[in-house]
């Protein structure tokens, strides 16, 4: 029997307040509901098959549909009786063991959910994942590395679903199911026909976004004897839905090259990528559109996610938050925890909120060599003092030696959030009757690189720009694709050199203050902006720049193709 026939088609929808299951005789535990008149007025004895029900309640349009449901699946009989002989039949099945009238339902769903399991057997499923999220419950089937799409349930079945697995068929758990813990179980494989060729399942299960919402998710670790799968049944299954929406990085500020690194190291099939900079600088925003359009490009690759808190709702991936701890220590541990929790959970792509200490940071570097894209961040203020940063970590355990490996860590990309001036309203420098105080020496500066005839400032504001004198804000970039001989430079010559030579090489990504300082001489951005937000400008002569690096600036980042994107700024 496939999901389908197990959870799909099981008749009509549940009304509000009349679950689909549960059983009279113990309505303690939160999963098996039952209206109350139906735990006051009904008492099912699966042992004998009966289903009883007090007469004078018998024609109770909450307690017709319960008993119509639960007779329609079964072969249970209904006997109506009065309220003494009720009571007494209650009394009795308080005190007989919990077996003798433990509704069969419960019996009924558990191997609804085995079925399951040995449906992913069968179609020689590497994992399942189940993620119950705010409306519904998606259970995926890793086949040959590829996550698929098996059944869609409603949230309550997948909160039971998941229940049911750990408590009622691992029986190496103890019985603490505890829905907002991380907890481990194991299944062995003699639960299973043994044509499933199962000899175990690793359980790994805990809250995941929305929390508030009762999101779960549990992924199941199948392994077969002689490591082998069967491929017996082959369903054809479809990957999981697209995210919505469009990439947005391309019109958010990122050139057209920018886009193209991406698009490479959104190819690679493992390693690291770093995203730096400063809170506000836009990078949360960025790592989100880049997972989106790697899901939307590789749907089949499952996307979990430890952050802290969950920022941006992905609904495809997996999210998990760290957050309620009390001190610094307990949140560094409950990070390390949900890292590792996470890595169990075979991921594809992961998504680690932040390098926050050494332990977290020696995770993440050995998930970016087997066989993870790790998306991250690193608190720097810009593309090149990741090494350092690594290495100054905690005990100083991360050696570059180690880590400046261009299989290792694949990119670094770091950006800046810049205010376009309204073209509306902004004072060109050259019509006032002299440089603002404010001004003086970054267009002092500004000379040094080129024709200041075009530079505008910020306006006091217009209709045009709803009195703010800023016309958009979008990101300003640097992505930069590691090489062999960059991170040689990083062990061999340090920091300082390693820059030098990267950028002194003429297909090199120009830096990003120089980019602003383009900006500026084509009236885009204030001098001050990029002061404020990327650093002061230097004077041409002071950089170690070749001189050819300012020619063809005019012609880059047409405005059309910014003008569709005002970026929501994040950390
Ligand atoms: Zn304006």
């Amino acid at each position: 029997m496939g999901l389908k026939e197990m959870f799909g088609a099981s008749g009509p929808r549940r009304e509000p307040g009349v679950p689909e299951s549960g059983h009279a005789a113990d309505t303690s535990s939160r999963d098996v509901r039952v209206p109350e008149k139906v735990t006051e007025h009904v008492l099912v004895d699966s042992t004998k098959g009966v289903v009883y029900v007090d007469r004078n309640h018998s024609h109770d349009p909450e307690i017709r549909t319960w008993i119509h449901r639960r007779t329609r699946e079964s072969d249970l009989v209904i006997e109506e009786v009065d309220a003494t002989e009720m009571a007494v039949l209650k009394a009795k099945a308080r005190t007989e063991s919990s077996s003798a009238v433990l509704d069969d339902e419960e019996n009924r769903f558990k191997s609804r959910v085995k079925d399951m399991l040995y449906r992913a057997a069968r179609n020689g499923a590497s994992d399942v994942h189940i993620q119950v999220r705010q409306n519904d419950t998606v259970v995926h089937f890793v086949v040959d590395g590829e996550s698929r799409l098996a059944e869609s349930l409603t949230q309550h079945e997948g909160s039971r679903a998941l229940k049911t697995i750990y408590q009622g068929i691992a029986p190496t758990s103890d019985s603490s199911y505890l829905p907002r813990e991380n907890q481990n179980a194991q299944i062995p494989g003699d639960v299973f026909p043994a044509e499933s060729g199962l000899t175990s399942i690793r359980v790994v299960k805990g809250p995941c976004y929305p929390q508030e919402q009762n999101g779960e998710f549990m992924t199941l670790r199948m392994q077969y004897s002689g490591g082998s799968r069967r491929h017996g049944e082959n369903e054809k299954l479809p990957y999981p839905p697209k995210p919505e929406g469009e990439y947005r990085l391309p019109s958010m500020g990122f050139d057209a090259k920018q886009i193209e690194a991406l698009d490479e190291l959104m190819a690679v099939p493992e390693g690291l990528i770093l995203f730096v900079g400063p809170t506000g600088s836009g990078k949360t925003t960025s790592i989100y559109e880049f997972l989106s359009e790697m899901t939307r490009r590789k749907p089949y690759k499952r996307v979990i996610t430890v952050e802290d808190p969950v920022e941006i709702p992905i609904p495809t991936a997996v999210q998990m938050s760290v957050t309620n701890a009390q001190d610094k220590e307990s949140t560094a541990r409950a990070y390390q925890g949900a890292v590792r929790t996470m890595l169990r959970m075979a991921p594809k792509v992961i998504l680690i909120g932040e390098l926050r200490d050494e332990d977290v940071a020696a995770l993440a570097m050995e998930a970016a060599v087997t066989g993870h894209t790790v998306v991250t961040t690193l608190h720097v203020d810009e593309a090149f003092q990741w090494v350092d940063r690594l290495e100054t970590m905690g005990t100083g355990k991360l050696k570059r030696q180690a880590f400046c490996d261009p299989k290792r860590v694949r990119g670094v990309i770091t950006q800046r959030i810049l205010s376009h001036v309204c073209q509306h309203c902004a004072k060109k420098l050259s019509e006032l009757p002299e440089v603002p105080r404010s001004h003086r020496l970054a267009v002092e500066a500004l000379t040094t690189w080129g024709d200041i005839s075009n530079v505008r400032l910020r306006g006091d504001g217009c209709e045009s720009c709803h009195k703010s004198g800023v016309a958009g804000r979008y990101a300003i970039a640097e992505v930069i694709k590691t090489d062999r001989d960059l991170m040689s430079d990083f062990v061999e010559h340090g920091t300082v050199i390693a820059r030098q030579n990267y950028q002194a090489r003429p297909d090199s990504e120009r830096p990003m203050i120089e980019r602003a300082i383009a900006m500026v001489l084509n009236g885009r951005v204030d001098p001050v902006t990029v002061e404020d937000n990327i650093d002061v400008i230097p004077k041409r002569e002071k950089t170690n720049r070749k001189p050819h690096l300012v020619a063809g600036i005019d012609a880059e980042q047409p405005d059309d193709r910014l003008a569709a994107g005002i970026l929501g700024v994040g950390a």
